[in-house]
């Protein structure tokens, strides 16, 4: 199976069935472009698998450092973190995974909250 690569100016890196999206910019951060390709390359083509988001969750062999700096200079990769956003390419497209990673991350924010008000 081939996986055509295309090089876009928002977000980080997302697959899509016939096609990975990648920031140009990530050509100068070999360090980065690499595993992140790697990364993609190991996702399914299911909208939504346990598979994955175990794989996203387990995310890097990516030093986060590296990953900070590349955000903090092209601000337009944080697009990455949106579970829903739109391009004139694909239109709107939704992220499950993200989706459940947020809710999760909420989730559990206001479980300790609640824990907290109940304890102090
Ligand atoms: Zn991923």
């Amino acid at each position: 199976m081939t996986m055509r690569i295309e090089y876009v100016n928002h977000g980080v890196a997302n697959r899509f069935s016939d096609r990975i999206e990648i920031n140009k910019h990530l050509k100068n951060y070999p360090q980065l472009l690499r595993p992140i390709l790697r990364h993609e390359m190991q996702h399914t083509n299911k909208t939504f698998s346990g598979k994955d988001l175990r794989l996203d969750l387990a995310h890097n062999k990516i030093k986060n450092v590296d990953m900070l700096n590349f955000m903090i200079r092209h601000p337009k990769s944080l697009t990455h973190f949106l579970p829903l956003y739109w391009t004139r390419r694909s239109g709107f497209v939704l992220d499950f995974n993200l989706f459940f990673i947020w809710g999760m991350t909420f989730g559990i924010g206001w479980f300790v909250l609640f824990m907290l008000g109940m304890f102090t």
